[in-house]
């Protein structure tokens, strides 16, 4: 397990990339396995990660105490994209329900969205919970195109949006020209959200960037430029560092984009890399999800914690 592992490393392209790393510090594989692993997301108070196997239809739990792997959910709905939110309650987006849940801390499941003005969600992808409660995810396609990750359906919708969910459990659609909006992520100071478009996935020339919004006190959004495309595959979950930058899943393993939105660094990973999220009781240990595996490599940079604090 601590040994170099084939295909993986580091590309240093700009030198402040080398400062985020750990000199001897190398990728790990640490469990291998699933068909298509998404939607990781640490729980520090168990020192847990729980992640996605969407299409073997269950939620896995990586215990950093023992480095064992066990099925935490199952069926899982095809759940993908997931995250904490302030009370430490697993949000998960479903793709084959067509909903977003909250596991309550008896266990139990709170719908949060399964539909908007009526019409049912496409198939949510990732989720992002805000420090004033609202729950922001994306809702593009890919969990009813085919009977794969979801039950193939017809959109109801017929777009593929983003929405916001307030304490009190009103949907809002935010945002409406993204193809297939995809991963999420608040800006460390929660002034911006990031996105990433894939509509590239289906349609050789469509978007495959992370674009920059703008978010004001009273919930407004603007801007919405072009932060970065993606020169291997496409931008799909990601994550940010508390110095700013983004790490993010990309074809050849994870790319590190600096606050201008340049490409520092990567960590090459020898699988496609779906999503990625901070963990370790010190959120220095990237936990990475490539289609079969779950990697990590420990890092010289923090994660945002997802729950305040530090
Ligand atoms: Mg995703």
């Amino acid at each position: 397990m601590f040994g170099m592992i084939e295909g993986t490393g580091f590309e240093v392209i700009d030198p402040s990339f080398g400062d985020c790393l750990i000199g001897h510090a190398r990728v790990e594989r640490l469990w291998t396995g699933a068909r298509w692993s998404e939607g990781p997301v640490w729980f520090a108070a168990g020192r847990y990660l729980l992640w996605s196997d969407i299409p073997n239809n269950r939620l896995l739990r990586f215990d950093e105490t023992d480095g064992s792997v066990s099925t935490f959910r199952q069926p899982s709905n095809n759940a993908n994209g997931n995250t904490v939110d302030r009370q430490g309650r697993l949000v998960t987006c479903e793709h084959l329900s067509r909903r977003v849940t909250r596991t309550e801390h008896d266990g139990s499941l709170t719908v949060i969205a399964d539909s908007f003005e009526g019409k049912r969600l496409n198939s949510p992808n990732d989720v992002v919970v805000h420090s004033d409660g609202s729950i922001w995810f994306t809702d593009p396609s890919y969990g009813i195109l085919m009977d794969y990750e979801g039950d193939r359906a017809e959109s109801e919708i017929g777009a593929c949006h983003v929405y916001r969910v307030d304490p009190s459990g009103t949907i809002a659609r935010m945002i409406e020209d993204y193809v297939k909006p995809n991963g999420l992520a608040f800006s460390p100071d929660e002034t911006e959200l990031y996105i990433a478009d894939t509509g590239i996935s289906h349609d050789p020339d469509g978007p495959r960037h992370i674009r920059r919004h703008r978010l004001d006190a009273d919930g407004r959004l603007s801007g919405g430029e072009v932060f970065a495309t993606c020169t291997e595959g496409l931008f799909d979950g990601f994550r940010f560092d508390r110095a700013g930058r983004i790490w993010s899943s990309a074809a050849d393993g994870v790319h590190c984009l600096d606050a201008s939105g340049a490409l520092i660094g990567k960590i090459l990973i020898p699988e496609l890399v779906a999503n990625v999220c901070f963990g370790g009781p010190k959120l220095n240990r990237l936990f990475i999800c490539g289609t079969t595996s779950l990697y990590s490599v420990f890092l010289n940079v923090n994660g945002v914690s997802p729950i305040g604090g530090r």
